[in-house]
């Protein structure tokens, strides 16, 4: 069905991506990988604010002091959100030039999850890595292509992972206590025709909100049945991720990207690159885990 979408701010991001609901700022935040730029957008205010990390940014996630750990280039670090001042967290791919970080997110016990890609999108180059709270680092998986979406179902102790190029959503046996994930196992294909699939979120009843890159869309999955059980239409081609927030927790926020279009493309899909919502899409999710 078409979507009953609205943007949110006027303005088109080359790569938007990685929203995450401040619900203590009542904030979205997302970021523009490719600009270096994080986007905050103050819902009971209406107010914009943008942070350049001159540098390229994978992702943001908040800590529990209400920062934020951003994945750049340059490594994961810790940015201080009133001064922009970076502490250097962790690198695993220090020696890798032609990689990037890209989606991530702190997990349920405030570990923080990362994972890479080729620039190039080098087939098997990137991983998906776990940053613990004494900043050891530890590699889960290997050749991945691109590391894209990742959720946590808490009641279940689930893990759920999307490499885009494998077309698949994996799950994960998931162990707060240590971190670890095991027993995967491939539990949603998503049709070629659909897209790629890209971001993920988690709402309350454990069904799967996935991203299409050029899909034109987002939609709901049960990840026990493997069955698409919603879709929504959206006015870009590159649906990149979506996560919940607003009151109540029942809004879906959606980032897109308008990277790689032609100019005839662009004047078919001018809000390419604009973060949408879906205001009351009929579902819930979570307040965001924090880094600490
Ligand atoms: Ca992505």
């Amino acid at each position: 069905m078409p979507a009953p979408y609205e943007i949110v701010y006027d303005h088109t991001c080359l790569l938007g991506e990685g929203p995450v609901w401040d619900d203590q700022r009542q904030s979205i935040i997302w970021v523009d990988i490719l600009n270096g730029h994080i986007h905050e957008y103050h819902e009971p205010t209406q107010t914009h604010q943008s942070y350049d990390s001159h540098d390229m940014v994978g992702t943001v996630g908040l800590t529990r002091d209400g920062n934020f750990i951003a994945a750049l280039s340059n490594g994961i670090v810790l940015m201080d959100r009133k001064n922009g001042r970076i502490q250097p967290v962790a690198h695993p791919e220090s020696t890798l030039i032609g990689n990037r970080y890209n989606d991530g997110k702190p997990d349920p016990s405030g570990r923080f999850w990362v994972g890479s890609m080729s620039l190039k999108e080098e087939k098997g180059a990137g991983s998906l890595y776990r940053i613990d709270h004494d900043h050891s680092v530890h590699r889960m998986i290997n050749k991945v292509s691109i590391s894209n979406g990742l959720a946590w179902d808490v009641e279940r102790n689930l893990f759920y992972y999307i490499d885009t190029l494998t077309s698949v959503v994996m799950a994960y046996d998931y162990d707060p206590a240590t971190g670890d994930i095991s027993r995967p196992r491939v539990v949603i294909r998503i049709p070629e025709k659909e897209g790629y699939p890209d971001g993920m979120t988690i709402d309350s009843e454990g069904k799967l909100w996935i991203a299409h890159w050029a899909g034109w869309k987002v939609s709901r999955w049960d990840p026990f049945s493997g069955r698409q059980l919603q879709s929504f239409s959206l006015p870009a081609a590159k649906i990149t991720s979506c996560c919940f927030g607003g009151q109540g927790l029942s809004d879906l926020y959606i980032t897109s990207a308008r990277k790689g279009l032609s100019a005839e493309q662009i004047e078919q899909q001018p809000h390419a690159g604009a973060l949408f919502v879906i205001r009351n899409c009929g579902s819930k999710g979570f307040a965001p885990f924090r880094y600490h």
